[in-house]
């Protein structure tokens, strides 16, 4: 099967893929390859930080590859945290710490709308391609919720009245950013296959 390299450590991230791939490539992570340099992430976009890390693959490997960043953005905080979702309250990327910090930036302030955003940049025979998702929401006035991770806690979709912490994976699937935005890469690949 054709290798096709994730661009993460995270294995869990490709079991997800891999599975939503449905057998068309052989996902790879970045452990799988042997590529453990640490690639900056020095982009002021999520675009710019996806790309980044897929031509450092890419480069390295001349493998078919992609890589994906996302960030949450705040209306009220002019697109804040953005590309600093993770390291929101700083560098130890702590989930609760980030939560409390942005309950916090928006204590005083109404408009609560806000959108998770993930970009996937894929190399595919050499040339490069961008697929975005996106999920619109609130942020509620408190964290709710144990399941998921990151800021799932503060995170209301748009058209439900609970948390995505308060959802089961497979509810979140069925809306997430990054589930559209897969969903679009595989479109992409499906054809390209056929
Ligand atoms: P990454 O680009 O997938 O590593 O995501 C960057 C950061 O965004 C993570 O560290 C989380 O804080 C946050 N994040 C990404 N996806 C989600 C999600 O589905 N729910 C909640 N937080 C998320």
């Amino acid at each position: 099967m054709t290798p096709l390299v994730f661009a993460t450590h995270n294995a869990n991230k490709a079991k997800e893929i891999a599975a939503i791939l449905n057998g068309m490539f052989e996902v790879k992570t970045l452990h799988d390859i042997g590529f453990l340099n640490e690639i900056i992430e020095s982009g002021n976009t999520l675009e710019e930080n996806a790309s980044i890390k897929a031509h450092a693959i890419f480069a390295a490997t001349s493998f078919n590859c992609f890589a994906d960043d996302t960030g949450l953005l705040v209306q009220a905080l002019n697109g804040a945290p953005g590309v600093h979702t993770a390291r929101y309250a700083g560098p130890e990327k702590d989930a609760q710490q980030n939560n409390n910090k942005l309950l916090h930036a928006l204590s005083e302030i109404t408009d609560r709308n806000a959108s998770f955003v993930s970009i996937i940049h894929l190399i595919f025979e050499g040339q490069s391609y961008c697929f975005k998702g996106e999920l619109k929401g609130t942020i509620a006035t408190e964290a709710i919720g144990s399941e998921g991770f990151g800021y799932d806690p503060i995170f209301i979709p748009l058209g439900s009245d609970r948390t995505l912490a308060q959802m089961s994976l497979q509810e979140k699937n069925a809306m997430s950013h990054r589930a559209i935005a897969f969903q679009k890469m595989l479109e992409f690949l499906t054809e390209k296959r056929n």
